[in-house]
């Protein structure tokens, strides 16, 4: 399976980093399966960063195999939905973006992609209005809704389907809202969608 990811998805978080022009497509890069991280395992910070910041993404997990989707079809192409984090060395990051270097080594690390179990779609009313949030420590650092969302999760479909075919089991990670920062040992890491815990680990 492939994870594909999103970036600068949500027009506040585009503004905190200094990325201010709205993208005028999909910003598209890729984490290897190496990255995942289930079932609320602790995330072990890696020795190459002194920057490891959390992006809490809704996630969508690809049900039938397609390939150049028609957006009005999309749906047909997505069975479930849960929370991730993308975990990002944003000092490596801001070196290769300086240095116009891509982004594998800050982005695709190991375990740098926890990810929660999928809900089927069908749980809720509507994709395109999902709030989620991140809590560390009990307090909350992000919260967001679908709604806020540059591409929408059809759109992305059909958008990413024309490069890569998509497969049963394949991830799309949707893009985080504002309120990044970093993670530092013995952080408490807690998800929520539509208020319910998806996500509860650890970072040492
Ligand atoms: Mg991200």
């Amino acid at each position: 399976m492939k994870i594909i990811a999103v970036g600068w998805n949500y027009t506040a978080h585009n503004k905190e980093l200094g990325h201010t022009p709205l993208p005028a497509e999909p910003v598209i890069f890729m984490k290897p399966d190496t990255a995942l991280l289930r079932d609320n395992k602790p995330f072990f910070l890696p020795d190459f960063s002194d920057d490891v910041q959390y992006e809490t993404e809704v996630i969508v997990r690809i049900g039938k195999m397609g390939k150049n989707i028609a957006e009005k079809f999309a749906y047909r192409y997505y069975d479930s939905i849960g929370l991730g984090i993308d975990f990002t060395a944003r000092d490596l990051q801001r070196k290769f973006k300086t240095e116009g270097l891509p982004w594998e080594l800050c982005k695709g690390f190991d375990n740098s992609a926890p990810i929660s179990e999928f809900l089927p779609k069908e749980n809720f009313a509507d994709l395109n209005n999902l709030s989620f949030s991140l809590q560390i420590n009990g307090e909350t650092v992000q919260h967001g809704n679908t709604k806020d969302m540059i591409f929408k999760i059809d759109a992305l479909i059909a958008y990413i389907s024309r490069f890569f075919t998509l497969k049963v089991g394949d991830i799309i990670f949707t893009g985080t809202p504002a309120g990044v920062g970093p993670v530092k040992i013995n952080d408490h890491i807690v998800a929520c969608l539509e208020g319910k815990i998806m996500l509860d680990f650890y970072v040492y």
